[in-house]
Formats: structure tokens, sequence, C-alpha cells
């Protein structure tokens, strides 16, 4: 069993490598972005609470998203986790490192995905996601073959997120080179730390990923 970590800034694929993962290693995707949505979008309190501070682009408090870790950690069985989203601060990074203890697992690697932010503005504010099935699209690199309609799934549900705009990504940068960048030292200093080419293709960044994999197994 593995478990890792992708870790980058928004916009760097860390989503799209995680359902690849998923779907070719059968690993669970633990992505506490998608959490809290499906929070905001169940109407609970704690959505609710995380609402605007998602908008904005804030980090949202590391009790709720350690909570939610938790949870799952101890719910879910399979092949391994992707942390999709998290740790973003160092209190998080320390929190699932003894949920993991706890649990008698630990981390197996820790992959940065390394971009320039100039990418991510494109890549940002031309993204749109199936509601039904999860799929990623990008108006200019990869449309839907059909306008309105999900290639997967055939779901007309694709989704702008509210967070998605060049606004909120200054903050949602601007949160990842103060609180989460950090953790590139953190990992890096307890040998945990790889790097994949974020800008290339997504089956070589795929590739790059595998190779990392497997010197781990
Ligand atoms: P993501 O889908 O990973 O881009 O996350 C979307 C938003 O959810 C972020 O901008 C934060 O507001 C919140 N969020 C997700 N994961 C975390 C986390 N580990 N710590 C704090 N806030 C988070």
């Amino acid at each position: 069993m593995i478990n890792i970590i992708l870790l980058g800034p928004p916009g760097a694929g860390k989503g799209t490598q995680a359902r690849k993962l998923v779907e070719e290693r059968g690993m669970i995707q633990l992505s506490t972005g998608d959490m809290l949505r499906a929070a905001m979008g169940s109407g609970s309190e704690m959505g609710k609470k995380v609402a605007d501070v998602m908008s904005r682009g804030e980090l949202v408090t590391d009790e709720i998203v350690i909570g939610l870790i938790e949870e799952q950690i101890k719910t879910a069985g399979g092949n391994g986790f992707i942390f999709d989203g998290f740790p973003r601060t160092l209190p998080q990074a320390d929190a699932l490192g003894q949920l993991l203890a706890r649990n008698g697992a630990s981390l197996n690697a820790v992959i940065e995905m390394r971009v320039d932010d100039a990418a991510l503005v494109r890549r940002i504010t031309g993204r749109f996601t199936c509601g039904n099935c999860g799929e990623v699209y990008h108006d200019e690199t990869k449309p839907t073959k059909v306008e309105g309609t999900c290639d997967e799934c055939g779901s007309h549900d694709l989704k702008r997120r509210a967070d998605d705009n060049a606004e909120s990504l200054k903050t949602r940068l601007m949160e990842y080179y103060k609180k989460t960048s950090p953790l590139i030292g953190y990992y890096y200093a307890q040998g945990d730390l790889f790097g994949v080419d974020g800008l290339a293709e997504i089956d070589e960044v795929a590739r790059q990923m595998a190779e990392i994999l497997d010197q781990q197994a």
C-alpha cells in the first residue's frame, strides 16, 4: 500500500493526476477541496461556515480539514491514499504524519508538481468539470467533444468553480506561497520529496509519477 501527497499550486494538475491514479491503481483520492465543496452542496453548518472563505480563495482552518481527513483515513480501505490539496500548512503536515502513524501507516512519497504562474492563470480561468463524474475540461486545451455534454458520462451538468476566477486565484496563489510551499522544505528534509514537470502533457506527467511510485513499491 502506497500513500502519497500531491503538492503544487492551484491548477498544477493534482486533481487530474489523482483521478488517473484512482482509475489505474485503485488508490483512494482524498481531496479536502472536494470534501469542502460537498459540504457546501449539502447545506451543512460546516459548509455554510467555509463558503465565503473558499470563494475568496483563502484557506479554511486546520481544524476543519484535519477532521475531514481523519474521518476518511479511519473508514476508507483501499490500495493507498492520494492526498490531493492536503496538507496545505505545516500544522496539517504534522497532523497527517500522526494520523497515519496511529493507523499503522506511513507516507511513501510527496510529489511536487512544478509549474509556472502564467500557465496557472490560463489553466484555472478556462477550467470546468463534470458535476456527475468529476472529469476535468478546459475551454481551449480540452473542450468537450460535444458542447455542453461530458465525454465520459454524457451528463450535461458541467460546472465552473466559484473560486476559479482571476481575483480568487491571486489569493489562492498567495496562500500557496506563504503557507503551503514551506512543505517542500519540510518533506525534502524527511527525504520524501520528488518532483515532476507539471507543465508536460497529462500522459507524460502520469509517466513521471508512475516511475516514482514504482520505486516505492
Ligand atoms: P482545492 O479544490 O484543493 O483547490 O481547494 C479549494 C479551496 O478549499 C481552497 O482554496 C481552500 O479554501 C479550501 N481548502 C481545500 N483544502 C484545504 C486545506 N488542506 N487547508 C485549508 N483549506 C483548504
